[in-house]
């Protein structure tokens, strides 16, 4: 790994590199790139940028501007596992030349306006994030890929669901039922060696990684990386889902971040860990306290759950994303605090010191851009800093439990129920997010998002509306 233009070479050099992988990120959290032979490669492209075509990037350039740069972070540089010939990545941040700066709807150049702000204002000097993405393994499905009809069908005949799911209905003998993947060993979790492999890949590509297990749902799975700051935390889920994707692809199976494939069962969530430190203390951290929690991170996770709907809109941002927050899932949607507690919005992991001490907002899903909804948490969170605000709870009982009754009666907020709330919410409350998000952006955002998501999917017949109509 690299720090410099000059390291960057003697990289390329020792590692026979053939091409130079540049890529960035959309707002939807799409990973696009551009390839170069590494003898078109200059010193002056890896300092100063390299052009592309900015108006075929969803809700970005128009036409008639559409020249953009790239600007490659080279402490970024990793060799692509994937390539047949040795290819490099850099990831990259977009630049804006028709106003000499980064590129206001870059999500990467975004975050890192975001850590800018933070500073600016002085509460602290690093934040760190610890996102947690699930997601299933599928047998390669053929989609009907076609949005002139009224429905998406997985087709069971050609072997829609994984092994654990397979042949159900036929002989079990051997065979693990739908149900009952969560930790028992082979061969009721088939995913071992591919989680094995994805792992041993994920090191390779930069990533710490801890552990992996089968998750709750049938073919699930999630492996553990160590946390980093809000760029380096955010390019890992970058890399993350690629690396999954991809070993999966190349096992004749297919990867799904949706935060809901299945109905009856867990869905797919991206917790988020967060803390704020400044001279190398941790700001969230006040031993004896409730879950040794400061009050500056109760107002912090305040400010989250006064400004939830607009965060949502970054965080849990399809209109799959509402189907998985719903009680029983262990995907909190009421916005209050537990120590422990899976079913509130956000859990306190139990007896942490200093350096460990974090919260965990549960409700965000892998569906988000990272950069912008880590974004959006934080400029959040120091709005409620700001604000003095405080979050309801803690509240140890199993919120899931309660009737929506209960909830009312109670005044508990909750996250919205639709995409579509989520984004009136952020056109009516964006204030907060202005220091680093601009009108425009905002404005081309939610858009964007009625357009490519809200309005199509409201006027789509779901399969299950042929049952429960008559
Ligand atoms: N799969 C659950 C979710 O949708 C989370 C399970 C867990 O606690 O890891 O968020
Ligand atoms: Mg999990
Ligand atoms: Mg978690």
């Amino acid at each position: 790994f690299v720090n410099n233009t000059d390291e960057f070479y003697k990289y390329c050099e020792e590692n026979e590199v053939e091409f130079v992988d540049f890529r960035f990120t959309d707002i939807k959290g799409a990973w696009h790139h551009i390839t170069y032979r590494m003898s078109a490669v200059e010193a002056s492209m890896i300092d100063s940028g390299l052009p592309f075509d900015g108006s075929s990037i969803d809700a970005w350039q128009p036409i008639e501007k559409s020249d953009m740069i790239l600007k490659p972070d080279v402490e970024t540089a990793f060799l692509d596992p994937f390539t047949a010939d040795s290819t490099i990545i850099v990831i990259c941040d977009v630049y804006d030349i028709y106003k000499n700066e980064l590129y206001a709807k870059c999500p990467r150049s975004i975050a890192k306006k975001t850590l800018a702000h933070m500073e600016e204002i002085g509460v602290g000097d690093a934040a760190y994030f610890g996102p947690e993405n699930e997601f299933f393994i599928f047998d390669d499905v053929k989609f009907r890929d076609d949005v002139n009809s009224s429905y998406f069908r997985v087709d069971s005949q050609e072997g829609a669901w994984s092994r654990d799911t397979e042949y159900e209905g036929g002989n079990m003998g051997h065979r693990p039922g739908t149900k009952g993947g969560y930790f028992p060993v082979m061969p009721t979790d088939s995913m071992v060696d591919l989680r094995a492999e994805m792992m041993l890949l994920l090191e390779e590509v930069g990533l710490e990684v801890m552990l992996g297990h089968h998750e709750v749902a049938q073919a699930q799975g999630e492996i553990g990386v160590k946390f980093g700051t809000l760029i380096e935390a955010a390019d890992n889920v970058q890399k993350y889902k690629y690396v999954v994707k991809m070993v999966a692809h190349l096992n004749g199976k297919t990867a799904t971040f949706m935060p809901k494939p299945l109905v009856g069962d867990n869905g797919n969530g991206m917790h988020v860990h967060q803390s704020i430190w400044k001279n190398g203390k941790n700001l969230f951290y006040k031993e004896g306290e409730y879950g040794n929690l400061s009050e500056t991170a109760l107002h912090y996770l305040g400010g989250i759950f006064k400004h939830a709907r607009a965060v949502s809109a970054f965080t849990n941002p399809s209109t799959n994303s509402y189907k998985r927050l719903l009680p029983g899932f262990e995907a909190p949607s009421i916005l209050t605090y537990s120590s422990q507690n899976r079913s509130a919005a956000c859990r306190i992991p139990y007896g942490a010191g200093e350096m460990a001490t974090r919260i965990e907002t549960r409700f965000p899903d892998s569906t988000a851009c990272p950069y912008l909804a880590f974004s959006a948490l934080m400029l959040a969170g120091l709005d409620g800093i700001k604000n003095k605000d405080i979050p309801a709870g803690p509240m140890d009982i199993d919120l899931f439990e309660l009737s929506l009754d209960e909830i009312r009666e109670k005044n508990i907020a909750q996250m919205p129920h639709t995409l579509r709330e989520a984004l009136e919410g952020l056109i009516a409350d964006n204030d907060f997010l202005k220091p680093v998000f601009t009108q425009e952006f905002i404005d081309t955002y939610q858009h964007y998002q009625f357009e490519r998501q809200v309005w199509p999917d409201e006027g789509r017949p779901t399969a299950y509306e042929f049952i429960s109509t008559y």
